[in-house]
């Protein structure tokens, strides 16, 4: 029992009591993660569960991906058939079972936010909504948090509703929306959870047959569980009450997307007689560290209180570093080069982090990583399954494998150019409409040139259809984008990205080919949330506070800890207490990810749009133990003037920094205004249009064919950013 032996007093205690609810509820480092791993194995060596008796939950991929490995590697054997997998994977994989009790078809799809607009669009329009008044994101949000909260069309009530939004339609559409997806046999992603819970709300012997072969049930991060998840938890627990939940009210950071913390408090009520063990000693940072961790958090109201003391042995540790610079420029040079000394000194980089509030951010620290070349990756977002010849490429592959996906057959329609434009769609849907056929089916609908093009495409599926049955996905690829015109367009087209998209699909097909099914991969795509393809490596990881959650590294650089950045504006204008003590909260995880030493950074003005703007150091900063902090930099002096004469500082800085107010926002302006004008073909990304390519460029003006809209714009190029 070796294992056990790497385990303190306390966390062998939550590993050993396997029988009845148990809650883990410590402090950030404290080794939950390596409880709740440590307890799974412990579970198969005891044979109390086979594998696939027991249910673990992780919060990222990424996270699934190391446990089994941590788990394998304990056992010694790799383990198959193990639900072991995000919310979203597990609930996949359940509803994939019994799909049709849930109203669907085994093979139904999973859509991305893309493919959500592009069905929920149409229908607020025919319900007469004016979509500049009543944008569909902002109705998908709402259908989204109702999701969350494991309400169907028909569990919402008018209370959850209120009349002013989308005209009082909301609910309405919700209810027209979920039959579209039915009928097109696909499901968003917070159908996952809320079809699988009312699968076992409504299906007695569902229910009982999960209860039989689900002996265990484990949840990391459980601070971060939203209603739903917590009802299909709760659902599965309800006879053998084998659950472990570890979590950290304290790391509670994605309320905004539906989390609900109290689920921690609930937990006690609902399985009475829970045991808590609480883990004190911290094993990942120094004493500095985590005081000054300690000390932030304490400034939030409403906490269960945990106490953390260092588990780790030897020195001290150096002080949390707090730098002022300039701008934005000066402290993405002031990282690289704290970078390349950690280099020089031998460190690893696979060992450096830098995380930042809003991901705009990334892009400052990414052009001085390349400018130097210290290798890094972005972690988090879909990049690569994100690029357009990708999503194109899986359009055919989803298409081909399901005749009835209309969603994926549309947007390959016309692409490549083959005379199928908007008004032989507009026809195509009438006609399929009207006799409940598929897009596919609705040959009728087009004369001429066009029904001939049609025709021929038809055919090309039902060919790729019979290569994918005998030959399997990867030589099903390749045939469909020789046979397609795709591979063609893209060699005809002259474009400085057009040899990349080629290799982009090169890799795609590796990537397909480590499937044994084009279902199983297409389930991959749609659920690979992190950005994994380039994790190998020696390389710095950027990313954002909130993606960090649960990892660990030796350095970790906080850069923007400014007022209006972090915390943000939205924080401080309109969200009350509440939403700053959740800033706070993240700032408490981005310190607590770090080892060995913690760099905290800001700036005295900072870049945004046209122009700059005076920064003033984040009220986070000044919430740090002046006797665990070095303060140092540019800005020092002003800083500490600002500190002694407030009033001073005030009318020099009359008002606080105004920042964009959508999350997440990519910083735009100046550095195009600088740049060398953006090349014909080049790639780019605005704000509101999104995507798109460069058709003409002259002087600062630009017109750009993006991808979401049906006319060139013609703009000014500060508007936009190299993509
Ligand atoms: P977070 O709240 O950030 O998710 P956590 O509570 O899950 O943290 P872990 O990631 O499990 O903490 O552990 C933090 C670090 O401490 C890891 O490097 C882990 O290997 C180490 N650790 C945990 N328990 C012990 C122990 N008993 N002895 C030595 N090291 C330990
Ligand atoms: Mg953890």
């Amino acid at each position: 029992m070796d294992y056990l032996a790497r385990l303190n007093d306390e966390q062998r205690l939550a590993v050993e009591t396997l029988d009845g609810p148990l809650l883990v509820l410590a402090g950030a480092g404290t080794g939950k993660t390596r409880v709740l791993t440590t307890r799974f194995a412990h579970i198969l060596l005891t044979k109390r569960a086979w594998p696939s008796q027991v249910l673990a939950v992780t919060f990222t991929n990424k996270a699934a991906r190391e446990m089994r490995e941590r788990i394998a590697a304990m056992l010694g054997s790799k383990v198959e058939g193990l639900w072991l997998g995000t919310f979203h994977a597990l609930g996949a994989r359940m509803l994939r079972r019994h799909a049709a009790l849930a109203g669907l078809e085994p093979g139904f799809s999973i859509l991305d936010t893309d493919d959500q607009l592009r069905l929920l669009k149409p229908l607020m329009q025919e319900a007469g909504l004016d979509l500049h008044r009543f944008p569909p994101p902002a109705l998908m949000g709402r259908i989204q948090r109702w999701k969350d909260r494991g309400l169907t069309p028909s569990r919402v009530t008018p209370a959850d509703d209120d009349t002013d939004f989308a005209q009082g339609k909301a609910r309405a559409l919700y209810a027209s929306y979920q039959e579209r997806l039915a009928s097109v046999n696909a499901v968003d992603f917070g159908d996952l959870l809320l079809h699988a819970t009312e699968l076992l709300r409504n299906h007695p012997d569902v229910l009982a047959e999960y209860h039989r072969s689900l002996r265990y049930i484990l949840v990391d991060e459980y601070q971060d569980t939203n209603l739903v998840q917590y009802l299909w938890l709760r659902l599965l627990a309800q006879a053998h009450r084998n659950i472990c939940c570890v979590g950290d009210d304290d790391q509670s950071i994605y309320s905004w997307r539906g989390a609900e913390v109290e689920n921690i408090l609930r937990f006690e009520q609902d399985f009475p007689g829970a045991r808590v063990v609480r883990l004190e000693a911290n094993y990942r940072s120094t004493a500095p560290i985590l005081a000054a961790a300690a000390a932030l958090i304490s400034h939030n109201e409403g906490r269960l209180g945990k106490t953390l003391r260092p588990g780790r042995e030897g020195a001290e540790g150096e002080k949390v570093a707090v730098i002022g610079l300039r701008d934005s420029d000066e402290e993405a040079r002031m990282v690289g080069q704290r970078i390349e000394a950690l280099r020089r000194e031998g460190n690893s980089l696979a060992e450096v982090a830098i995380l930042v509030r809003a991901s705009f951010q990334t892009r400052a620290f990414e052009e001085r990583l390349i400018a130097w070349a210290i290798p890094y990756r972005v972690v988090g977002g879909l990049r690569f399954y994100e690029r357009a010849e990708i999503r194109d490429a899986v359009a055919y592959l989803r298409a081909t494998l399901r005749p009835g996906d209309d969603l994926a057959f549309e947007r390959v329609l016309n692409v490549p150019k083959r005379g199928l434009g908007d008004a032989a769609l507009r026809r195509l849907r009438e006609t399929a409409r009207a006799q409940g056929v598929p897009l596919a089916g609705a040959a009728e609908a087009l004369g001429g040139r066009t029904g001939e093009a049609f025709t021929r495409l038809v055919a090309g599926f039902a060919r790729w259809r019979e290569t994918l049955r005998r030959d399997g996905p990867v030589l099903c690829l390749r045939e469909i984008l020789d046979e397609s015109g795709y591979l063609e367009m893209l060699e005809k087209d002259r474009s400085p990205e057009a040899p990349g998209r080629v290799e982009n699909l090169k890799e795609l097909g590796r990537a397909l080919a480590e499937f044994e099914t084009l279902e199983g991969f297409l389930d991959h795509v749609s659920l690979v949330m992190e950005n994994d393809e380039n994790a190998a490596g020696d390389r710095v990881s950027l990313m954002t506070l909130h993606g960090a959650k649960g990892l660990e590294f030796d350095t970790v650089f906080l850069p923007g800890w400014e007022d209006g950045l972090f915390p943000n504006q939205r924080a401080l204008e309109e969200g009350g207490a509440k939403a700053l003590e959740e800033e706070r909260r993240l700032a408490y995880v981005g310190l607590t990810r770090a080892r060995l030493r913690a760099i905290v950074s800001h700036v005295a003005s900072r870049r945004f749009y046209s122009g700059w703007q005076p920064a003033y150091p984040s009220r986070f900063i000044d919430e740090l133990p002046e006797d665990r902090v070095e303060h140092s930099g540019s800005t020092m002096l002003e800083r500490e003037a600002a500190l002694s004469a407030p009033a001073v500082f005030a009318s020099v800085f009359p008002s606080p920094v105004r920042l964009p107010r959508v999350r997440d926002v990519p910083e735009a302006g100046g550095r195009n205004a600088r740049a060398a004008p953006i090349a014909v073909g080049a790639r780019v990304f605005h704000q509101k249009f999104g995507y798109g390519e460069v058709m003409e460029s002259e002087g600062d003006r630009l017109v750009v064919r993006f991808e979401n809209q049906e006319r060139p714009k013609s703009l000014i190029s500060s508007y936009v950013e190299p993509a």
